[in-house]
């Protein structure tokens, strides 16, 4: 069994950057816990502080519910594998893998043994004699991985371990990994600036900016609620229509929202009205996913956007239309089989990952 916990951790380098700023997670036994945001946010710090190799300025690395900030690297039962898989050249695939178990001293014969199980857990059972420079970079990846979970820790720490990958190779191996881990039970903390991969291997996924948490949740609820303004604009693409609107709650019960030359009448019945009912005479910005604008007939009336098409962009599977609505413009995907050479107003329906207050009493979000 193997938890991670953060208490107010704040790491602050000699030369004054504040790497991490008291940040707050906690990471429960066999859960897949992905740390994403933009290079530079603080990601490897914190997992560096996790494995003992950076010592956290102020606050608490709790490791099983332990105090674990003088603990010793070799004493925290991590396993780290990092972008630059570092395997030993001199040494074939079999050694690489075994290397933890020999510094353990365990005998060569239950070392083997467990070496071969690793291997075909990983499926590079048939190029155990050869030698790294000999293998694919998905092959080098999987000796890495290997040499990692050989020693069965209770606790994984990912640094970007797909980045040098291609493309196809990574989508292969994010699938892998992550079904391992969880076949393994292993508690695991990913880093990662890719949101594809977050959003596809985590059972959670911490968000950060600047050395600050912005958000934690699975998947699907900081994508679906962001908690700030950040991270609903850092995920997904494209990037989620972000719009302010003046909220005014009508006695008649029901809700406008201005948006610039526009608003939006919501019924009060409508569970998007009740969310931003206690808003009233405040400014907020609507978060409307592209996926959740769907195209009306121009004469349709209520809670309707007018926009007019400015232009569209095909991407295969789906197209995405840029809309001109007044004020602002938006993203939406697939414009309903509107020809390309065909611009003209639409009513947009139906918006949905209403976001946050900007204005009045919470004051400005930066973005
Ligand atoms: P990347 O995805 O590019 O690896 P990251 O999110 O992992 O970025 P960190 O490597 O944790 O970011 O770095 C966080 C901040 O701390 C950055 O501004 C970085 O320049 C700074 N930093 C990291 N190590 C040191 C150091 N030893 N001394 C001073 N500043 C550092």
């Amino acid at each position: 069994m193997a938890t991670v916990a953060l208490k107010d951790v704040t790491k602050v380098f000699p030369d004054g950057t504040i790497a991490v700023d008291n940040v707050n997670l906690d990471v429960g036994d066999g859960e897949f816990m992905v740390l994403l945001g933009p290079s530079g946010c603080g990601k490897s710090t914190v997992l560096r502080m996790v494995a003992g190799l950076e010592d956290p300025t102020s606050g608490a690395i709790v490791l099983d519910g332990e105090l674990a900030n003088d603990l010793a690297p070799r004493d925290r039962k991590i396993a780290m594998v990092f972008q630059d898989f570092a395997l030993y050249p001199h040494m074939t695939v079999g050694d690489n893998i075994g290397f933890p178990l020999r510094l353990s001293g365990v005998d060569a014969e239950p070392r083997s043994e467990r070496v071969a199980d690793v291997a075909s857990a990983l499926g590079i059972g048939d190029v155990l004699g050869r030698r790294p420079s000999q293998l694919s970079g998905g092959q080098r990846q999987r000796v890495a991985m290997g040499r990692a979970i050989v020693r069965r820790p209770g606790l994984f720490l990912m640094d970007e371990p797909l980045s040098n990958l291609d493309s196809g190779l990574r989508a292969e191996l994010r699938a892998e990994i992550s079904g391992l881990t969880r076949e393994l039970g292993v508690t695991t903390l990913y880093v990662t600036h890719d949101q594809a991969e977050a959003l596809t291997m985590a059972d959670r996924v911490a968000i950060m900016r600047r050395g600050v948490l912005q958000d934690v949740g699975t998947p699907t609820q900081v994508y679906g609620r962001p908690a700030t303004l950040y991270v609903a604009a850092f995920l997904g693409a494209p990037r989620m229509n972000l719009l302010e609107a003046q909220v005014y709650v009508h006695l008649d019960r029901h809700i406008a929202l201005h948006m610039g030359e526009q608003t939006l009448y919501l019924p009060w019945n409508d569970i998007r009205a009740r969310a931003v009912a206690h808003y009233h005479g405040e400014r907020i910005v609507v978060g409307m996913r592209a996926e959740a604008l769907v195209p009306v007939p121009v004469d349709t009336e209520g809670d309707v956007l007018r926009g007019r098409i400015r232009y569209l962009e095909h991407h295969g599977h789906e197209s995405l239309a840029f809309l001109d609505i007044g004020a602002y413009a938006v993203i939406v995907d697939d414009i309903g089989g509107t020809p390309p050479e065909v611009a003209g107003p639409r009513g947009l329906r139906r918006f949905g990952n209403l976001v946050k207050r900007v204005a009045g009493r919470g004051g400005e979000q930066e973005l």
